[in-house]
């Protein structure tokens, strides 16, 4: 079992899909899965800070979590929504929904079985210090604000093709980088942060292949 965690915009489910691919193991990207319940909370109408309202509806959102690197289709009660998980809403939405204790209480249960399931590359923000700190491997990736901004703006523009909306414009997506990883690294209930036995990998001058082979080097450590 290998943990990866680390702040927005390093390049983390990118290296993590990879490392699991090379190696044949399975992929849980963890932030799909709040995102999938922030999704849900939008969509019926309930306020994302409302705490406990949110917490009264989570245990009733219906998804499945894929595991297979190179297939990433995320459904919400049947329908697809992978691209509509990483729009601006959800992204806006998600900060107060995955600070939420009740929201990682149902989602730590459904992680760590996933992650226990077979050998498995798991993402996200607490995977080493809260749902498996028994992993084999930890990995915190992190890279400058700068260069994080930048991978992301890109990500963003390869996902919205056509028209790039405002938003990601490098400035606005360094805003909101820093105003996410704060609200994460602040909040009461599994703030992220590295685990004291991670590999801390800064990524910041290093090109994506280099940075999957650094993982999977300590892999087969
Ligand atoms: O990784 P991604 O950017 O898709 O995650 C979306 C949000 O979900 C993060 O900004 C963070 O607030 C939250 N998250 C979390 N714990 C995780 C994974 C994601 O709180 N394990």
């Amino acid at each position: 079992m290998i943990a990866i965690d680390g702040p927005s915009g390093t390049g983390k489910s990118t290296v993590a899909r990879r490392v699991a691919a090379a190696l044949g193991a399975g992929y849980l990207d963890t932030g799909a899965m709040y995102r999938l319940i922030t999704l849900a909370v939008l969509e019926t109408g309930i306020d994302p800070t409302d705490d406990e309202a949110v917490a009264t509806m989570v245990a009733s959102v219906t998804f499945d979590s894929p595991t297979d690197p190179s297939a990433q289709q995320h459904e919400l009660a049947g329908r697809s929504v992978t691209s509509e998980i990483r729009g601006p809403e959800v992204t806006r939405a998600v900060t107060p929904v995955s600070a939420n204790p009740a929201v990682r209480e149902h989602l730590a249960t459904r992680q760590r079985r996933l992650a226990r399931s077979g050998r498995m590359v798991v993402e996200g923000r607490d995977i080493g210090t809260v749902i498996v700190p028994d992993a084999e491997l930890k990995i915190y990736l992190t890279a400058d604000a700068d260069e994080r901004a930048r991978r992301r703006h890109r990500q963003d523009a390869g996902r919205t093709a056509a028209a790039v909306a405002p938003a990601s414009d490098i400035a606005a997506v360094a805003l909101d980088l820093a105003r996410r990883d704060d609200a994460d690294s602040s909040r009461q209930h599994a703030p992220l942060q590295a685990a004291d036995d991670a590999v801390v990998i800064d990524s910041s001058q290093m090109e994506l292949a280099e940075t999957v082979a650094t993982v999977l080097r300590l892999a087969a450590e």
